[in-house]
């Protein structure tokens, strides 16, 4: 690696280590609502989505298997997605918040809870962001710097991974979130949180991984970045009424 590939490499490590994807320290209860079947027995995913920037299947299914491995919904999980025309390209946290108000259809009631996902185009008000967890029950996803993330423009080192292989892994990573992850919300049995990251996993093989969220993924992950919690991660989600 010549001397400018080095500078490079830092100045990018610095801007992943000053970012946060996490707004909101999920309380008990929302934990509750996801985790536990006591109340809550069947799960929809409400999707809302930009035109043109619809989530990949695959990622739908990837975040379905997720939620059944470790949260208690014996009546299932079902996953609804809605496209909205839109042509904002720049979000800020109080424009996807105000946009929640706007599209969400569904909140927990019955016998079913629910997780509202948005997905966008464009960018995220803070450079670098692939993915905000802004409410107890919601995230957003950007769906182009997903696509940035796996083709930057500049790679420091070749990528062995494409936007879908992005969009697979920060699905899980948000919903980790939400679910509490990492004592964000549920307690650690282990103590496993990264200190710089705080809400993350010191892992770098968990999802919860804090790099799993940001545009330069590509320069902390070789291959496909992960899709799959930790043994403590799961242990964590046990205690606290999942399974
Ligand atoms: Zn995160």
């Amino acid at each position: 690696m010549g001397r400018s590939l080095l500078v490079l490499a830092c100045s990018a490590v610095l801007a992943v280590a000053a970012l946060s994807g996490c707004f909101h320290n999920t309380s008990a209860v929302a934990a509750d609502q996801f985790l536990s079947g006591k109340v809550y027995t069947r799960l929809l995913v409400e999707i809302d989505h930009q035109q043109g920037k619809a989530p990949h299947a695959s990622a739908q299914d990837m975040l379905r298997n997720r939620i059944l491995e470790r949260c208690n919904k014996p009546d299932g999980v079902q996953i609804q997605v809605t496209p909205f025309p839109e042509t904002d390209d720049t979000w800020t946290l109080s424009e996807i918040r105000a946009l929640e108000k706007e599209k969400r259809d569904n909140s927990a009631s019955g016998s079913t809870a629910v997780l509202y996902i948005l997905y966008l185009g464009g960018k995220y008000e803070t450079d670098g962001v692939i993915g905000v967890q802004y409410g107890p029950t919601s995230f957003a996803l950007f769906k182009d710097a997903m696509a940035n993330a796996a083709n930057p423009t500049n790679p420091v080192l070749p990528l062995a991974f494409t936007a879908t292989d992005v969009e697979r892994s920060v699905i899980v990573h948000e919903f980790g979130h939400v679910v509490g992850l990492v004592n964000h919300g549920v307690a650690m049995v282990r103590d496993h949180e990264d200190k710089e990251h705080a809400g993350h996993s010191k892992n770098k093989d968990s999802v919860m991984y804090y790099a799993v969220e940001s545009l330069f993924l590509g320069q902390v992950f070789n291959g496909p970045p992960p899709t799959n919690f930790d043994a403590d991660d799961i242990a964590d989600l046990r205690a606290a009424g999942g399974k």
